[in-house]
């Protein structure tokens, strides 16, 4: 597939689908979006002082450095793996249960990265429960967060992932990186200017999109960021975490 034409425009249709086609009550207080039914959608951590970075789009040739670089600093992070995207998540099984053992969150970003809202109801349940079966097949459960490709949700969608005791996560700090996967300072600025503003640590910490399958994001910008974040008093924890959902409720049979 061409990633990044799909990505840019994906992206673009995906917020004005958001917005119309899935109204929340919402709470201006809260960061945590809740729907009338369905599944709930998480834009935000609850937990000040946090920070939880999300990889996208893997498993990938970089997802096994990726954990060296997490465990070397002891930090966890939130992985929305795919079935069947830059690379097929059976030849990359071993990537997905480490990142599992070491105490990472395991999440879904649907099979085959496709847009769920544009599917017919049962190919968007099919793109879910594809790779649930491929998860219980490597770590002997299914997630329950999921992040959907593009970001894109609409109601019907949300309904069924509901059903399926989703949490949606989508994100509130974009680095961009599919836009730029080779330049290094435009994601990496904007956690400079994040963690450098010592207000914002007070605040409710963030969701950081980011794409493991690029090389410079992997092995350059996270660790670097990470490192800064870390210096500055921050903790570098999963989505579960920095809601306050604790590990038992990430995973279902
Ligand atoms: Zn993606």
């Amino acid at each position: 597939m061409a990633p990044f034409f799909r990505l840019a425009i994906a992206t673009v249709i995906s917020a004005a689908a958001f917005v119309s086609a899935a109204p929340v009550n919402q709470s201006k207080s809260s960061p945590v979006l809740q729907k009338r039914s369905g599944a709930s959608v998480v834009t935000r951590c609850t937990i000040p002082s946090t920070v939880a970075i999300t990889f996208d789009d893997g498993p990938f040739l970089y997802t096994n450095g990726l954990l060296d670089i997490l465990k070397s600093r002891a930090v966890k992070a939130t992985f929305f793996f795919n079935g069947n995207n830059y690379g097929r998540i059976e030849d990359f099984a071993a990537s997905v249960k480490r990142a599992y053992q070491d105490g990472h969150q395991v999440a879904s970003h649907a099979w085959d990265h496709r847009d769920l809202p544009s599917l017919s109801q049962s190919e968007a349940l099919g793109e879910m429960t594809m790779l649930e079966e491929a998860f219980r097949e490597i770590i002997g459960v299914r997630p329950t967060y999921m992040r959907p490709p593009f970001g894109s949700l609409n109601g019907p969608v949300l309904e069924m992932l509901g059903e399926r005791n989703y949490t949606a996560v989508t994100w509130d700090m974009d680095t961009q990186d599919w836009a730029h996967p080779t330049d290094f300072d435009a994601s990496y600025k904007l956690y400079e200017t994040l963690f450098n503003n010592p207000e914002e640590i007070k605040q409710p910490g963030h969701i950081v999109l980011q794409h493991e399958v690029h090389q410079v994001t992997a092995l350059q910008v996270v660790p670097m960021a990470i490192d800064l974040a870390l210096v500055r008093g921050y903790k570098v924890v999963t989505v579960g975490e920095c809601l306050g959902d604790p590990r038992s409720n990430w995973y279902t049979v």
